[in-house]
């Protein structure tokens, strides 16, 4: 077996990008490896394989042997693992993924979910909560579901950014109107900022004017606040997870904005019924590959934070 034998016992979590691919390895008694690449531009899928490999023979080469693999995918997967679509690189559609990793690590336990299962994955075990909804806040909105310290529902994704929190809301990329992410994603917020300015506003611009307290950045955040808010009180009242996490780099960059979430979905709560607590995420845009590293420890049979 090139590298020695797989059994000997690292992980090895791999973040997979749109542009790129961040890994990170651990083992005890190695240090860990981190490394990040960009895939080739306009390149095809063969090209990417190709560039895959010889990073997984780097990898190997000059650290060692892994004996399982978690893999965080930004695109949509079947039960089986095969990629049914992915805008960012539309080549790999239709490509098995699961065949593919084990082509690539022959001999290690191997396994692919949803990123932003594993982010949530990630935050609920940085806490040490079971129950847990984590809402990623960036271009789009996703995120996932933990409960009793797992994945659900498991290898098919939460698609939390296309839950219904207004039918006659604006118009998704999906076609529908009213989706999460069509009102409180950070461009829905900057698009509605610059209605409301009369000029084209950037998150910069946005920053400002929500420091300065003027009316237009405000409003705009304040809307958004009030979807996600909807999306905490209905999550609440299906799931009552402990906690509902809020990360993504739009939501990370406006200090203020998780705080005013918790607030607007506090005033929402029923007798009997409190709603959950909302706190912002730890692991910032390390939190799909810490995820991925608890997948496979979790093949491995691993210290989850279950055992
Ligand atoms: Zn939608």
């Amino acid at each position: 077996m090139p590298g020695g034998d797989p059994r000997d016992g690292g992980v090895l979590g791999v973040d997979v990008g749109g542009t790129k691919v961040a890994l990170r390895a651990e083992a005890p008694g190695r240090p860990t490896y981190d490394r990040t690449f960009h895939w080739p531009r306009e390149a095809d899928l063969a090209t990417d394989l190709a560039t895959l490999a010889a990073e997984v023979t780097r990898l190997r080469d000059g650290w060692g042997p892994v004996a399982a693999v978690g893999v965080a995918m930004p695109a949509t997967t079947d039960p089986a693992g095969t990629v049914t679509t992915w805008p960012n690189r539309p080549g790999w559609t239709g490509l098995d993924l699961t065949g593919e990793l084990r082509r690539l690590f022959p001999g290690a336990a191997t396994a692919v979910a949803d990123d932003g299962d594993l982010a949530a994955l990630a935050e609920a075990r940085h806490v040490g909560c079971d129950d847990v909804v984590y809402l990623g806040v960036g271009t789009g909105i996703g995120g996932g579901v933990v409960w009793e310290g797992r994945s659900v529902p498991g290898r098919s994704s939460a698609e939390i950014g296309h839950m219904v929190v207004a039918l006659d809301g604006e118009r998704c990329d999906c076609g529908r109107r009213g989706c999460l992410q069509a009102i409180a994603s950070g461009p829905a917020t900057l698009r509605r900022a610059g209605i409301a300015r009369g000029v084209a506003v950037s998150f910069d611009d946005l920053r400002a004017g929500l420091r300065d307290g003027l009316p237009w950045a405000v409003e705009a955040v304040h809307a958004t606040c009030t979807a996600l808010a909807a999306a905490v009180v209905s999550l609440g009242e299906l799931l009552a997870p402990t906690v509902v996490i809020v990360g993504g780099g739009f939501a990370g960059g406006l200090p203020g904005l998780v705080p005013l979430v918790g607030h607007t979905a506090r005033m929402s709560a029923r007798p009997g019924r409190p709603v959950p607590v909302v706190t912002a995420a730890a692991l910032g845009g390390l939190s799909s590959l810490h995820g991925a590293l608890w997948l496979a420890h979790d093949l491995t049979g691993g210290p989850g934070l279950r055992r």
